[in-house]
């Protein structure tokens, strides 16, 4: 393409990278785990999964128990958060009866993971949003928005222009472009600053259908609470960091997410927090749940069960970069997890 028509938009290489139908790195690969190249919360403990099942089903009573109900997932990676989240709400046997699963994937081969891990429970697979059946929802999204495509713009000495991506020398690398349309933002020369329209766009959608629908929304992942300048794509194959041009599709490509843009696109539903993952985890009592499980587990797996409450809640691990936001319909009260909270920073 870069041959044939010229150097294309960064957020289109991060795209094609991840996406591609072919050579795309969700298509292809089995990214997450200890043997994949990077590990998520919910491969780190079945707390994480449980807490956010529980999370569901109390959230659900607070919408006066609808039913039928969808709870729905975003990018749900090896599906073990929705596994474990549905084992957890067995112990609301009413919401487990109302509610489907419904999971939103585009990767093929990690759709295959999903499909084994929760065969049985009657979930259901979409490419998007709108094959959704109509009614209310619970909609959980883990490091699903730093995976959608973000785009660059450099501050130059007259104006921001548009980091693109050509190939010479046998390599991919970046130049700049004029800007499409003018970004009006304070920056020096050289500063960086990162707009993601496929993210904003995802969660208008989501709004739209919290405010048609009615339901809530659990959104967690790493990134800042303001929009800030910032360079944070990075690529990371292996648990190593790269280049973000040095394998393309080979490679996990994520950026920061901007919850401030999130918020300014969720247009019509309240948004609660964000909060930091250790806050919210913590709220949810998974100190307590750790301590239920270490006293039925050997000494080695009590040990494990507290490094990985450590790696969840450690600000040094993700306890601090990570962030939790809930949305739902203007006036609603706020969710579990978010009461009296004072913001992160
Ligand atoms: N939530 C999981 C996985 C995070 S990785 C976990 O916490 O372990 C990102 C996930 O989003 C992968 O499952 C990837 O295939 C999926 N994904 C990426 N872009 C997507 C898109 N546009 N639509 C649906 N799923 C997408």
């Amino acid at each position: 393409m870069i041959a044939e028509s010229g150097p294309i938009p960064l957020a289109h290489y991060m795209a094609l990278c991840l996406g591609d139908a072919e050579f795309g790195y969700y298509t292809q690969h089995e990214p997450i785990g200890a043997a994949g190249d990077f590990v998520t919360a919910p491969e780190i403990s079945q707390m994480f999964g449980e807490l956010i099942g529980l999370w569901c089903a109390v959230t659900w009573r607070q919408l006066g128990a609808p039913a039928p109900v969808n709870l729905v997932e975003l990018g749900p990676g090896r599906g073990t958060l929705m596994k474990d989240a549905l084992r957890a709400i067995e112990a609301e046997p009413e919401f487990s009866a109302a509610l489907t699963p419904h999971l939103v994937e585009t990767g093929s081969r990690l759709r295959e993971t999903q499909q084994q891990a929760l065969a049985g429970t009657g979930a259901i697979w979409h490419n998007d949003l709108t094959t959704l059946p109509p009614g209310p929802l619970l909609l959980l999204a883990n490091e699903f928005f730093d995976a959608l495509p973000a785009q660059q713009y450099e501050k130059c000495a007259d104006g921001w222009c548009e980091r693109q991506v050509t190939y010479s020398d046998d390599a991919f690398q970046a130049v700049l472009a004029e800007a499409p349309s003018a970004l009006d933002r304070a920056g020096e020369v050289g500063d960086v600053f990162e707009l993601a329209p496929a993210r904003t766009s995802y969660m208008a959608d989501v709004a739209a259908r919290l405010n048609t629908q009615g339901g809530a929304a659990l959104i967690i992942d790493y990134g800042h609470v303001e929009s800030a300048n910032g360079d944070t794509l990075q690529a990371v194959r292996a648990h190593q960091a790269q280049s973000i041009y040095a394998e393309p599709g080979l490679a996990d490509l994520t950026s920061h997410v901007d919850f401030e843009a999130l918020c300014e696109a969720a247009v019509g539903v309240q948004a609660h927090g964000p909060v930091t993952q250790a806050s919210f985890l913590c709220r949810l009592g998974i100190e307590a749940r750790a301590a239920a499980l270490q006293r039925s587990a050997t000494p080695e797996q009590a040990a494990d069960i507290g490094s990985a409450l450590q790696r969840l809640l450690n600000p040094q691990q993700m306890g601090q970069l990570f962030k939790v936001m809930a949305f739902s319909p203007l006036g609603s009260p706020p969710p579990a997890g978010f009461e009296r909270l004072e913001k992160a920073s």
